[in-house]
């Protein structure tokens, strides 16, 4: 898989240093810290961490969405800068060529109006388009997310519809204006595990048929091999390892990434117990961390010499590393192997 961020065509989105601060009455809250990666079309990028790592303030920036938060480096759509633009021209843009699905589909669904009406207005508002074929739009979308029935269903209210196929009419008013990036935000986190793996069958399979660019963000790398090609693992706000998804699975090089692998359940050990946590807290994002943020939860600094842990205290290590598969730690594993 060729590194998305050096070569191949120019990616969709293209996030580079993204910053985001929130003013707050005890200190900034740095909760985006130099982020960037790539989203060619058509590929799926998995943004994966703990939570409260800054995945969603990641998603809520490249949206244009943040509120009271000074953002700051640069967001480019198609080679168009986001940072800065004026909300009308933002607004313009989500919906149309950029559009999100959260956790939870009520929070943006109107009780008060059919979901049929709801996306049909959502196309209306993007492109004045008539009423009559803004309603045909919304029964087409709502056959492709696989709602049984859909000219009837339209009529529904959305407590009318189970919670996954609420997440189905959710991504169903995201595609009825065609965007070109799907932002999903925790899709399948409130849902059953069935549920769950229909509702990721559904978004490969409109990523492949469209041709989208992707973000899926998630706490669970459970969703993240199912559906993502790349991987960006978060952690404090920033990137600490970036790898082709099979890559990321095989041979994790950070020592969080590995905390984060041994925490899955394991499908092929029936006596396995409950998840395993990894001990101890995030970071505060109120103090600036000199060295590396999960220093004081790392199982290899804390096994390394004196003057190794030191290091890892007071030298932020920056992310780099061979092509594709850069990480942030002074102490990686390669294929396996501990450094
Ligand atoms: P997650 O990875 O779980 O989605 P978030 O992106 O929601 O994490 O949050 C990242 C950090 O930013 C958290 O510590 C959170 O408390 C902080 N944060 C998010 N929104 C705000 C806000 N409006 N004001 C202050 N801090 C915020
Ligand atoms: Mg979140």
């Amino acid at each position: 898989m060729p590194d998305t961020t050096t070569s191949g065509p120019e990616p969709l989105l293209s996030v580079r240093d993204l910053t985001v601060v929130f003013p707050t009455r005890r200190g900034a809250v740095r909760a985006v810290d130099g982020l960037s990666f790539d989203v060619p079309r058509g590929r799926t990028l998995g943004i994966v961490g703990e939570s409260g790592s800054g995945k969603s303030v990641t998603s809520l920036a490249v949206m244009g969405l943040h509120t009271g938060a000074e953002v700051t480096g640069s967001v480019r759509l198609d080679g168009r800068e986001l940072v800065g633009l004026p909300e009308r021209e933002l607004n313009r843009l989500r919906g149309r060529r950029m559009a999100m699905i959260f956790q939870d589909p009520l929070s943006s669904l109107h009780p008060y109006y059919t979901v049929g009406e709801q996306i049909a207005e959502h196309h209306r508002a993007h492109f004045g388009s008539r009423r009559a074929v803004a309603r045909r739009l919304a029964v087409d979308a709502l056959a492709e997310v696989g709602i049984p029935e859909p000219r009837r269903r339209a009529g529904a209210y959305p407590h009318q519809f189970s919670g996954g196929m609420r997440q189905r009419v959710m991504i169903a008013t995201a595609l009825v204006c065609e965007p070109e990036l799907l932002i999903a935000d925790e899709p399948t986190t409130a849902l059953d595990v069935t549920v769950q793996a229909q509702i990721l069958e559904l978004i490969a399979r409109v990523q492949q048929d469209r041709g989208l660019a992707v973000v899926m963000i998630t706490h669970d790398l459970g969703v993240v091999a199912r559906v993502a090609h790349e991987v960006l693992v978060m952690y404090g706000g920033r990137a600490v390892e970036r790898a082709p998804v099979d890559g990321l699975f095989r041979a994790p090089s950070h020592p969080y990434t590995r905390g984060l692998l041994d925490s899955l359940p394991r499908l092929d050990d029936p006596d396995d117990g409950p998840m395993r946590a990894i001990p101890g807290s995030p970071p505060s994002l109120l103090e600036p961390v000199s060295g590396c943020a999960f220093a004081p939860r790392c199982p290899r600094a804390a096994a390394g010499t004196a003057a190794e842990r030191a290091r890892c205290e007071a030298e932020r290590p920056a992310l780099t590393g061979p092509a594709g598969r850069p990480v942030a730690c002074h102490f990686p594993a390669y294929e396996g192997v501990v450094s």
